[in-house]
């Protein structure tokens, strides 16, 4: 018999439930003659702003584009100024990291917490400096990445909160003042990936800066459009940075089925969770209501030093698996001047994590199987 294969990911399975909501947001682009900017973004965005809790949405091409346009406003804003560093943790996305050098800021890669592998107020605490301007918490595979003590310790030291939220759209957290918070209503400003593997994907490029800063929300616009304020007049050097008319009509239609997609990943989490049992293997931290998790991806550790063996034999099993992420920032290449730093729990963690598959296009059950063939793996 042939051996079942669970792909980490399958796009064309997963989309196949929003054929009809992509064609019909297509058709109504199409005859719109609108293809870039016009009324589909606007709704989109006022929707997003909505669903968010935060007054601006700004569109934008992509997600590392809306860290980009975030930490450049910042600066013309005079919120930040050149050299000023950028707090983030190691283990984080690249792009994160790359905005931040981007706009002439220093990023300074600490270490996560082992538990959460998220930023954490003991990275951030060993790291301030004189020049310590903001904190970048990555909200990484879905989970909130916030507490009270963060935002004590950002309060304290006059440090701007800019969340990169591209694995977490949807998650919340419910702060000391009891109000709950969706992961880029945070802070000074929210960014947003919307590429097709996130928790909501476009059919191509896409992302969204979210804030309540009207300025800011209108250089990020500005930037995007050639930073140009009115038409042929530029106020600022700045890009081509838009979501496409086409994106946000799908975004929007995808946009109420946010909190369903959230849920089925939980409920697949939670399967994990409850059936894997293995000495070798560390699960993941399962949230709590007042920090969510909306599983971007499901990151278990291989504890006994043998993940890529590990991985290999799930692959033959018919289990493909990814490393969310096998370098840390600051050990890449493009990053020379930090690879003196020693950062042993980020280092760490890249030798022993493992993402599970976890997306739409695998069932309750499939998910129960993988559990079993992990479990029985010899
Ligand atoms: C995907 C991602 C980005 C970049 O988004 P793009 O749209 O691919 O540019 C940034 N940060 C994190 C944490 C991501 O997962």
């Amino acid at each position: 018999m042939k051996k079942r294969r669970y792909p980490f990911i399958n796009l064309k399975k997963a989309n196949s439930i929003y054929g009809d909501c992509f064609s019909k947001a297509f058709g109504r682009v199409l005859e719109s003659g609108r293809y870039v900017g016009g009324p589909e973004v606007k709704s989109f965005e006022d929707a997003f702003s909505e669903y968010t809790g935060v007054t601006y949405t700004v569109g934008v091409g992509s997600g590392l584009d809306a860290l980009r346009l975030i930490l450049r406003a910042l600066v013309l804003m005079g919120k930040l100024a050149e050299g000023d560093e950028v707090i983030v943790a190691a283990n984080a996305y690249i792009a994160s990291v790359l905005a931040i050098s981007d706009a002439g800021l220093i990023p300074v890669p600490v270490e996560p917490d082992i538990m959460t592998m998220n930023l954490s107020v003991r990275g951030i605490e060993s790291n301030l400096s004189e020049k310590t301007k903001a904190i970048m918490p990555v909200h990484l595979y879905g989970r909130m990445c916030m507490d009270k003590e963060m935002l004590k310790i950002a309060r304290n030291n006059g440090l701007l909160i800019i969340e990169d939220c591209a694995q977490a759209i949807g998650a919340s957290y419910v702060a000391p003042d009891s109000e709950r918070y969706k992961a880029g209503s945070l802070g000074i400003a929210g960014a947003f990936s919307f590429y097709p593997t996130k928790n909501i994907g476009c059919l191509g490029d896409g992302g969204a800066v979210t804030t309540n800063d009207r300025e800011l929300a209108d250089i990020v616009r500005a930037l995007g459009n050639y930073g140009s304020d009115y038409r042929y007049h530029n106020v600022y050097k700045g890009y081509n940075s838009r979501l496409d008319t086409l994106q946000a009509a799908f975004l929007h239609a995808l946009l109420p089925f946010t909190d369903k997609v959230n849920q089925l990943r939980r409920r697949k989490a939670t399967i994990y969770s409850e059936k894997i049992n293995r000495d070798n293997i560390i699960l993941p931290m399962m949230p709590n209501d007042e920090k969510e998790c909306v599983w971007h991806q499901y990151v278990i550790r291989i504890t006994d030093g043998r993940r890529d063996e590990f991985r290999e034999k799930l692959e033959r099993e018919g289990v493909e698996t990814d490393i969310h992420y096998p370098i840390p920032v600051h050990l890449q290449p493009c990053y020379p001047e930090y690879h003196d730093k020693h950062l042993p729990i980020a280092e760490q963690l890249s030798k022993e994590i493992l993402s599970l598959p976890i997306g739409n296009h695998l069932t309750e059950k499939d998910i129960e199987e993988i559990s079993e063939i992990i479990n029985c793996l010899r």
